[in-house]
């Protein structure tokens, strides 16, 4: 692959912790970048550049690296349009929302699974993911979940089972049952592809102990735990990921203070998914406290066809900073490297010599219009390892 320079970058955010900077992103001014053999070769100032086999010209935008959205839910068919708009005309949310879309799942094809996810991997690629996880949940049994994660496996290193989701509704009468199925015959059908164990610990979902039952059996099989937590009302769930060593508890919108201690005190970061708030009218998780509680922070789309049916990572930012408060550093600091830690992969995040070339180019001079221009698509040009996304290079 030839070598690529970048040139006329007029803010380069690298997220890199050598660059000093006040706000923690590690800015560059009239930067330049090259990419060769997929990887970032050279960061540093327009006038010192090297020759490379090929320039892009920038035209002045801002570089950042691409958004890392550590929680999605693309593996599922059909959609829930109607129960959308049921809801912005007043229906409440509750989980069991999820088993249309298991109805709708079980019925398809493993190619129809393949095309719908498919599609929207390529929205979240143009959107500036260039890596997203993804998590089963809409089979609910062995044979349903296992080709979940096979789909899911395709498109992504980073598969999540969550045969926790919620009971399967043939199971309504026996939870301890279907408790059993995931955490044995359900975990060994999905357990080899899949990096990560998911349990959605909430009312309507699972409790305490079967959230514990099942992360535990996954992390017997090599899985590392993740828990949908606190996201519908105060409960176990932030602790319960704490006390399993989870990467990230996600939602964590109603929290004690003994949670945000709990958060604090450990390596789980807390993964905010405002599409969800923004999508069935609720409250927002309370950022500003997780932050000065010196908790570490992601942000990430939560794509799911019932309650955040959207890719855009550049619509989590300006929610964020508009409805959670977060400064618009924080924000882009909660979509890069938040989300990189988020799935402890930390060469992620970050535009840093031997690093990833995954960047996202913006048609605007800062990073600040992604909040300040919402609603906006200001993506030019997206690399992921170095390849272009959006459109080919052009000298
Ligand atoms: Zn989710």
């Amino acid at each position: 692959m030839p070598s690529l320079l970048l040139t006329r970058i007029e803010e380069l955010v690298t997220n890199d912790p050598e660059v000093p900077c006040a706000d923690g992103l590690g800015l560059l001014r009239d930067a330049a970048v090259v990419i060769e053999h997929g990887q970032v070769a050279w960061v540093g100032p327009s006038a010192a550049a090297p020759a490379a086999d090929r320039n892009f010209d920038c035209h002045g935008g801002a570089l950042l690296p691409g958004f890392v959205d550590s929680h999605s839910h693309v593996v599922f068919a059909g959609d829930r349009a109607a129960e959308f708009a049921a809801r912005m005309a007043g229906t409440p949310y509750s989980a069991g929302g999820i088993r249309t879309t298991v109805q709708a799942t079980r019925e398809a094809t493993d190619e129809q699974l393949a095309v719908n996810a498919g599609r929207l991997c390529a929205e979240l690629l143009r959107g500036g993911s260039t890596t997203f996880e993804i998590k089963t949940g809409y089979g609910l049994t062995v044979h349903d979940e296992a080709r979940s994660v096979e789909v899911a496996r395709r498109f992504t290193d980073e598969v999540t089972f969550l045969g926790a989701h919620v009971v399967a509704p043939e199971y309504a009468e026996d939870r301890d049952a279907y408790v059993e199925l995931v955490a044995g015959p359900m975990l060994e059908a999905c357990a080899l592809h899949a990096r990560w164990i998911d349990v959605f610990c909430d009312r309507g979902a699972f409790d305490a102990d079967e959230a514990r039952r099942i992360l535990r059996a996954g992390i017997e099989r090599g899985l590392t735990p993740r828990v949908h937590a606190n996201q519908l009302q105060h409960g176990p769930g932030v602790q319960v990921a704490v006390e399993v060593g989870a990467a990230s508890a996600d939602h964590c919108t109603h929290l004690s203070e003994a949670d945000v201690a709990a958060l604090a005190d450990s390596q789980t970061v807390a993964t905010l998914l405002p599409g969800a708030e923004f999508s069935t009218r609720s409250a927002y998780p309370d950022a500003r406290r997780l932050l000065d509680a010196g908790v570490h922070v992601a942000l990430a789309t939560d794509c799911n066809p019932g309650t955040s049916y959207t890719t855009s990572m550049s619509l989590c930012i300006a929610l964020a900073v508009r409805e959670m408060h977060m400064t618009v550093p924080e924000a882009v600091r909660a979509a890069t490297v938040g989300g990189a830690r988020a799935l402890r992969r930390p060469e992620l995040g970050r535009v840093v010599v031997g690093g990833p070339a995954d960047l996202v180019l913006l048609d605007a001079p800062s990073y600040v219009h992604l909040a300040y221009r919402p609603g906006v698509d200001l993506i030019a040009q997206v690399w992921q390892g170095g390849r272009p996304v959006r459109s080919p290079d052009v000298s």
